[in-house]
């Protein structure tokens, strides 16, 4: 799912509208989306999220179609293999919680980790290489709905800018909440690859820690709360996936393609079928209509 777009290093989603970009163009910078999942081996939902994810992408849907043409996906669904083969809640074989240890990881202790850490850092490096977007998948055991943890900086305007992808992501999904999502740089959380990778990775990227509920959601204007389904968290992939869409602005090259395709959450599902199943300390202000994760107990052991 690799294509390449001009190397424009002014460009910004708002200036990208109708824009038709030469992405086979030889030299071409590849922007890059890195996501990550199941560091903490008792997560589950991380992985049925994920699926939804590389199922989406590797569809014929015609948004993926135009997301593969427009951005590289580098995927690492499991980064704590060992710790699920033998059911660890958290830890690797040798008891590491890997999402503490991203600012130095051992090749021999936290192989997984450093092989990962080695290649963004790969990316980082090659100049024909943007890497834009950093997602860390998790399950939450007390919160509610899906929600985002993201960073804290100094630049006002990287700082907002951060804010854009949850902003739109809550839009496209009906269990995910904005008002639970939240930015800090908590010193307890400085090895985890969401405050690595957004010290080390320059202005234009984001990174985020992306939490689903281990139950439940509520949608926004209702007070019942839903259970989630293996179902229901592969959808929360799917629109993880389609809000780079929204984010790049890159509707009209679906339209080009002239296969009716739904824009709004609630209309019917698009004529793409996924395959049977296989085997906060400082927030934004809560957004008109948003869904309130009205179970959030801030236990730091819980917290990704
Ligand atoms: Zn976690």
């Amino acid at each position: 799912m690799n294509t390449r777009v001009v190397k424009d290093k002014s460009w910004r989603p708002s200036q990208a509208a109708g824009e038709q970009r030469d992405n086979l163009r030889e030299g071409a910078e590849q922007k890059v989306v890195f996501i990550t999942g199941r560091v903490h081996p008792g997560e589950t939902p991380s992985s049925f999220v994920c699926q939804g994810i590389i199922d989406f992408l590797i569809s014929q849907h015609p948004i993926a179609r135009v997301l593969r043409e427009h951005l590289v996906f580098k995927i690492a669904p499991m980064l704590n293999p060992d710790g699920v083969y033998l059911g660890n809640y958290r830890c690797s074989l040798m008891g590491f919680d890997l999402n503490r240890h991203w600012l130095d990881p051992s090749p021999w202790a936290h192989p997984t980790l450093y092989g990962v850490k080695q290649l963004i850092i790969q990316m980082y490096n090659d100049p024909k290489t943007s890497l834009e977007f950093y997602i860390d998948i998790h399950a939450h055991s007390t919160m509610m709905n899906g929600f985002m943890y993201g960073n804290v900086f100094e630049d006002e305007e990287r700082f907002q800018r951060q804010a854009i992808f949850p902003k739109l992501l809550c839009q496209n999904a009906e269990d995910f909440s904005y008002s639970s999502t939240s930015f800090n740089r908590d010193a307890v959380k400085a090895g985890t690859g969401r405050r690595f990778l957004g010290g080390l990775l320059d202005h234009t990227s984001s990174c985020y820690t992306l939490e689903v509920s281990f139950y439940s959601y509520i949608s926004g204007g209702t007070t019942a709360a839903v259970p989630y389904t293996e179902e229901a968290y592969m959808k929360l992939g799917r629109n993880v996936a389609r809000t780079f869409l929204d984010y790049y602005r890159l509707d009209p090259m679906v339209e080009k393609m002239a296969i009716p395709m739904p824009r709004l959450r609630k209309e019917r599902p698009p004529p793409y079928k996924y395959p049977l199943r296989r085997g906060p300390t400082s927030s934004y202000p809560i957004s008109k209509g948003d869904k309130k994760s009205s179970v959030n107990h801030k236990d730091p052991s819980n917290s990704f």
